[in-house]
């Protein structure tokens, strides 16, 4: 349709779009996009928007102050750390709104912009503080998982996410499904040289060392509705947050 279109811009928000999207978006209609964040309590659409070299949000700091918070003590985090979004909206009335949590992880940027704008800038919504996890001290998401996995094509998309305790220390353990093909095309050493790769790519990209299962197509059980990708044994309240 990008002929027919007299559009220039697209601005994009609600719901959580990843780079790739946009890009693809991008590409088919020949416009730009600019992905908006905002929350209902804050007013809507517009506490930030992505500026034309999409490094980040700038956030409309003359409406909205943003910190970025440790989500379980509350207390204020240094920019470049990842932490809760909070906002105290400066020009709300009737309804004023002070530090407001907003649940959303992302981290803050008050470096100059390349495009010249200097309002503060958060990086892209890195998943909800009732999804964070830690794992020996390491901030982790099951998003992270989810982007890791999908990028090898010999996964297919259905994975477990197992935290237990080993004498004390966290362990990580992801159960995930290889697709019927390379399944039925396996050899012992396919198998280990896949599983070694995912092993390193992972330790590159999520800080820690884990183990992965490679299982046969159909072996995790599927579950109607919101899958559980999730399942964390350890006991205290303080590791899962
Ligand atoms: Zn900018």
């Amino acid at each position: 349709p990008r002929d027919s279109l007299s559009l220039r811009l697209g601005i994009h928000g609600a719901e959580p779009m990843s780079d790739e999207l946009r890009d693809e978006i991008q590409e088919r209609l020949g416009i730009r996009i600019a992905r908006d964040y905002g929350l209902t309590e804050l007013g809507g659409p517009g506490v930030s928007i992505e500026c034309e070299e999409r490094c980040g949000y700038h956030i409309n700091e003359d409406y909205f102050y943003p910190e970025v918070v440790d989500p379980e003590s509350g207390k204020s985090l240094p920019d470049g750390e990842i932490g809760e979004l909070v906002f105290t909206a400066l020009a709300k009335e009737a309804s004023p709104l002070l530090r407001y949590r907003t649940r959303d992880l992302a981290r803050l940027d008050r470096t100059p912009c390349p495009c010249g704008r200097t309002f503060a800038r958060h990086g892209r919504i890195l998943g909800r503080t009732d999804d964070m996890l830690i794992v020996g001290g390491v901030n982790f998401f099951p998003s992270q998982m989810e982007s890791l996995l999908l990028a090898f094509e010999e996964l297919a998309p259905h994975y477990v996410i197992r935290l237990s305790k080993k004498n004390r220390v966290d362990a990580v353990a992801v159960d995930v499904e290889v697709t019927p093909e390379f399944w039925a095309a396996r050899s012992a050493g396919t198998l280990e040289s896949l599983r070694s790769t995912i092993q390193y790519k992972a330790k590159e990209a999520i800080g820690f060392r884990m183990d992965f299962n490679l299982l046969e197509p159909s072996s995790l059980a599927r579950s109607e509705g919101k899958s559980k990708r999730v399942d964390d044994k350890r006991q205290s309240r303080r590791d899962r947050l």
